[in-house]
């Protein structure tokens, strides 16, 4: 069909209930990827076990269209492994130069993704799409600032403000995300996680076109827990630290009964303090020992998300013997 210098980008697009978008957001992508005719594209439409008609839509797209593909789930498995199954199918297909990732209901631009596709073809490998404006409610943005300053503070890597999922990757990066097969994913964790060179894009993010969110406070306080407890052990950390602020104040009491006692001796040592001292010692002990379980704990968590141990970029070093390259 295609030639073989033709670059071929796909589009991951995980759909749950937007049968009022679906036909105009794709008219809108196809739209604004007229503007390269040089390259091939694919759209991989993911429907997220939606309850509306979704999936009768995108089974019309793909008639009318053969480069729409679509996959269905057997439920509603939830955006992040809507779109992690949306990149499996093209890493494991191969064919894809880069993918990018984006929402259904109009609220990342199409035309912002053919910038990407600029960028990415002046060499970044990630290009996100960082929002300079958001159209939410005070609320939510509200908590999505408190949400990122947590997770600056506790994570073990930088995780990029303000950026959702929209984003394009390229394939090596892809065969890369691919392999973190973590169950609680936070996506965009995962892709600073593996690295290369990523650039934002700013952007103006739109309202939804259409129908409603399918991220309720529920969801999103899910997803800012998988975000923080997947990348930092530092909540278990936490509590041997107060363990040892209350052994401490516990430490002060006894100083202050054995002071009484040696220098004061006409002056008896008041009952709570000698009831305090046994008791902090007591409760920071236990948070201390509660800390030494839970950095054992992390440690075995971290293993148990079994990730790459590392990502290379490049092998400069003579062919082994068997022909293969590098390790
Ligand atoms: N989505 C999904 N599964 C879900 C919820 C949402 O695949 O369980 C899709 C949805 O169709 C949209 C994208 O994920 O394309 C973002 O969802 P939404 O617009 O509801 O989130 P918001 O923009 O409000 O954060
Ligand atoms: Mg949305």
């Amino acid at each position: 069909m295609a030639d073989a210098d033709r670059r071929r980008i796909a589009y991951v697009l995980p759909v749950y209930n937007e049968e009022e978008n679906i036909g105009v957001f794709h008219a809108a992508l196809v739209e604004a990827t007229k503007a390269r005719p040089d390259l091939d594209f694919e759209f991989v439409y993911v429907d997220d076990g939606s309850r509306d008609a979704s999936l009768e839509r995108l089974v019309e797209l793909r008639g009318l269209d053969s480069r729409v593909s679509v996959v269905q789930f057997s439920r509603n498995f939830g955006h992040q492994l809507a779109v992690t199954a949306g990149l499996d199918l093209v890493a494991r297909a191969g064919d894809a130069d880069a993918v990018i990732v984006m929402d259904t209901d109009l609220q990342d631009p199409p035309r912002v993704s053919l910038e990407m596709i600029e960028r990415w073809e002046d060499g970044v490998d990630v290009v996100y799409a960082q929002r300079r404006t958001r159209k939410d409610t005070p609320f939510k943005r509200a908590t999505a600032w408190g949400f990122y300053w947590v997770l600056d503070r506790l994570a073990s890597i930088e995780i990029p403000r303000n950026v959702g999922d929209f984003r394009l990757m390229d394939a090596r990066v892809v065969a890369e995300v691919a392999r973190y097969r973590e169950h609680d994913r936070f996506l965009r964790g995962i892709v600073a996680h593996v690295g290369f060179r990523q650039e934002a894009l700013l952007f103006d993010r739109d309202e939804r076109h259409a129908g409603e969110t399918g991220y309720p406070l529920r969801k999103m306080l899910n997803f800012a827990a998988s975000g923080i407890l997947g990348f930092s052990t530092t909540p278990l950390k936490m509590i041997s630290r107060f363990g040892f602020a209350i052994s401490a104040f516990s430490l002060l009491l006894g100083c202050y009964v054995l002071y009484v006692r040696l220098f004061r001796p006409d002056e008896s040592v008041p009952g709570w303090a000698f009831l305090g001292v046994g008791m902090f010692m007591l409760s920071g002990i236990q948070l201390i020992m509660m800390g030494v379980i839970g950095s054992y704990l992390g440690r075995v968590y971290v293993e148990a998300q079994d990730r790459p141990l590392y990502t290379l970029a490049m092998v400069a070093r003579d062919a082994s013997p068997d022909g293969s390259a590098g390790p």
